[in-house]
């Protein structure tokens, strides 16, 4: 290939991936990388037009303002258009900037991370707000832009109509609750807090914006009738007087020494400030300078954005920290020598799992580079120079019970799948008593925890060594819910075989599968003793499926707490007779399942449907019978509506196997 294609190819591919990651980032609120990542392959771009002038085109992603307008919304075209800046990495280049306007004063300002809206106001009323969209082309905002409380919907002015331009952010608190709670709500949780911004504000429901406690600050008069500005400076007071917060601590300089001394001072706040911000401004403050210095097609020729780079520092790893989550997984955490990154002092960074670390050979008593993804989490970037210490390896055992830990089939992480080990404990015990499970009315989550810390169980297998006595002794339990509790677990002792091995809780056995195996294998002891071969003539049991089997009861843990349930009475066997869940209702029928399935895996689902004499595939085709679809179904779900296949939900089936 010759030298020309080869740069030909790496253009087009270029401009490709910052499309691609464009999208992701202006329109679906959903980046993929990094800021910095994407500054740098738009930077190359750039360098390579600049050499290569043949290839300059009026559709690169250089000159475009990057984002579009969606359909979701009304259209407002912008009288001004809403340009983007131009980005320097280097003082020099500061400074360069402020060398083209001898004498001139400039304004600095935060850049602040958000996301760019307009507000309209006639005789003093807000009367339209907008996204920048493209620039030319924004998306009418304005029911959401009236829920943020500090954008005034009145305002004190003689101006017969005035635009302002401003960024709407999300406050790194609000931030941080906003994503605990969709966390806990099982949502997804947003990458930084421009996203978080942006994903709020671009909502149908401006009732959603409202509760995301978005914040603005103004920092531009787009246009004006009836009211005159010479500098910028001076707008922005004029915003302020008119209750607008104002872009935050600007300040005017008059050379470019005193305009690198506020782009320093900005950088050293950057980490402590309750909003992001991802550079600082430089501004001609004359208006009538800006006039002639003209824009191109993209930003203006009379400002600069200078960004800062990661913050980054080295330091010495001087041990490697590993815990155990509720699920089991075992977590590495690097402990360094505190550096001071972003604003805060950083002593400990997730390593993640042993891949994380063999990729970057990290070991003990490295030098290593840090730094704060997104300006919030600290990671390590790469290893300086190692230190004496041999490669790291993740321990065999649990460092909470000792037990053998497990790398399962597509995860990066090793978990504990010791039943009994302390850091899952309580969780092991809510799901033995829940309902599903052994079933244990009146052993709830609290009184589980009260029982723990007061020493009464510390593994499943004590519920059944519980007494009246014991159980009254607790805080708020009196004498008739202990004797209720003790009537309860006494009955779920005579539970049916496939209770029990559900509420052992091993990975990826459900109730379904559950049913299966105390089918197939009649009691407990058989099924502990089950080779993964064993698993092979059960209808919709996956290889997955049964590994974990094999691998729980490999563990000695698993064996005693099985032999202890034995010894306290509890139910060994499957009853005997048809199983009361399976049928051949399904008969002659083909499933196939996508999507995420309510209060039920697809392995589960896959289950129930063979138990009642269907069969699952795993892909889409006019053989067909239904597909069942949960949440974010994904391709089978446009390929089944293609070829007409009928789509139900697991409601729907449910009803089939009911009636
Ligand atoms: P920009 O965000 O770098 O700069 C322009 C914006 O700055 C304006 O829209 C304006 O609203 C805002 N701004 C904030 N404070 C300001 C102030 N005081 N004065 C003037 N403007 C102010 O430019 P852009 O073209 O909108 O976006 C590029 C940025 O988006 C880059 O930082 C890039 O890294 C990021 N990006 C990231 C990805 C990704 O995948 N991670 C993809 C696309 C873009």
């Amino acid at each position: 290939m010759s030298e020309t294609e080869n740069i030909a190819l790496r253009i087009k591919k270029l401009r490709e991936l910052i499309e691609y990651h464009s999208n992701a980032y202006y329109n679906m609120d959903a980046p993929e990388i990094e800021d910095d990542e994407y500054d740098a392959l738009m930077r190359e771009l750039r360098g390579l037009e600049e050499k290569y002038p043949a290839f300059r085109n009026t559709n690169s992603p250089t000159v475009k303002v990057g984002g579009a307008a969606s359909s979701k919304f009304a259209s407002v075209e912008h009288a001004v258009v809403m340009q983007s800046l131009r980005d320097v990495f280097s003082m020099e280049e500061v400074e360069q900037f402020c060398r083209d306007f001898p004498g001139s004063e400039f304004v600095v300002e935060k850049k602040i991370d958000g996301l760019s809206v307009s507000l309209e106001y006639t005789d003093g009323v807000l009367t339209r707000g907008s996204t920048r969209g493209d620039g030319r082309v924004g998306e009418d905002i304005t029911e959401n832009l009236l829920t943020i409380a500090s954008i005034p919907h009145r305002i004190k002015t003689d101006a017969r109509f005035i635009e302002v331009r401003g960024e709407v952010y999300m406050p790194r608190r609000t931030f941080a609750a906003l994503n605990a709670t969709q966390e806990e709500n099982g949502q997804k949780t947003f990458k930084n807090p421009r996203n978080a911004a942006a994903g709020s504000l671009r909502q149908k429901d401006a009732a959603i914006t409202a509760s995301r406690g978005l914040d603005i600050f103004v920092f531009n008069v787009q246009q004006a009738s009836g009211v005159e500005f010479e500098s910028h400076s001076q707008s922005l007071e004029y915003l302020a007087e008119c209750g607008f917060p104002v872009s935050p601590e600007f300040s005017v300089a008059h050379s470019y020494e005193e305009a690198a001394a506020a782009v320093e001072r900005i950088g050293a706040q950057r980490g402590v400030l309750e909003y992001d911000i991802d550079g600082a401004v430089i501004k001609l403050n004359s208006l009538s300078l800006r006039q002639s210095a003209g824009v191109t097609s993209k930003f203006p020729k009379w400002a600069v954005a200078f960004k800062y780079p990661p913050e980054q520092k080295e330091t010495v790893l001087r041990d490697i920290e590993v815990t155990v989550g509720r699920t089991g997984v075992l977590t590495p955490t690097g402990i360094f020598d505190p550096v001071l990154l972003a604003g805060t002092s950083v002593s400990r960074a997730s390593l993640h799992n042993q891949d994380y670390i063999t990729q970057k050979d990290i070991r003990i008593g490295d030098t290593v580079v840090l730094r704060k993804a997104g300006e919030i989490i600290p990671e390590v970037v790469s290893v300086a120079v190692h230190g004496e210490g041999a490669p790291y390896q993740l321990p065999e055992v649990c460092p909470s019970c000792g037990e053998k830990v497990f790398r399962l089939e597509d995860e990066a992480a090793l978990r504990c799948l010791n039943p009994d080990c302390p850091a899952q404990l309580l969780r092991n015990i809510i799901h033995f008593a829940s309902r599903d499970a052994m079933d244990i009315e009146g052993m709830g989550p609290a009184v589980i925890e009260q029982l723990i810390a007061a020493g009464l169980i510390q593994s499943p297998a004590d519920i059944y060594l519980l007494t009246e006595e014991k159980i009254a002794s607790l805080d708020r339990m009196g004498k008739k819910s202990a004797q209720n509790l003790i009537a309860a677990i006494e009955k779920s002792k005579s539970n049916d075989l496939y209770k029990l091995i559900y509420a052992l809780g091993i990975r990826h056995i459900g109730e379904s599968a559950s049913r299966l195996l105390a089918g197939r294998f009649g009691t407990m002891q058989a099924l502990t003793q089950a080779t993964a071969d064993s698993f092979a003539s059960i209808d919709g049991f996956g290889e997955v499926m049964a590994e974990s089997v094999v691998d729980f009861f490999s563990t000695t843990h698993a064996k005693d707490l099985i032999q202890r349930f034995a010894n306290l009475g509890v139910n060994m066997t499957a009853r005997s007779g048809e199983d009361e869940n399976s049928s051949d209702k399904l008969q002659g029928l083909t499933f196939v399942i996508t999507g995420t399935l309510e209060g039920m895996t697809r392995d589960e689902a896959k289950a129930l449907i063979i138990a009642n004499g269907g069969k699952a595939s795993g892909s889409v085709s006019k053989k067909t019978s239904f597909l069942l679809a949960g949440e974010n179904p994904g391709s089978k779900l446009t390929k089944a509506e293609e070829l007409g296949v009928k789509v139900i939900s697991l409601d729907e089936l449910k009803e089939i196997l009911n009636g």
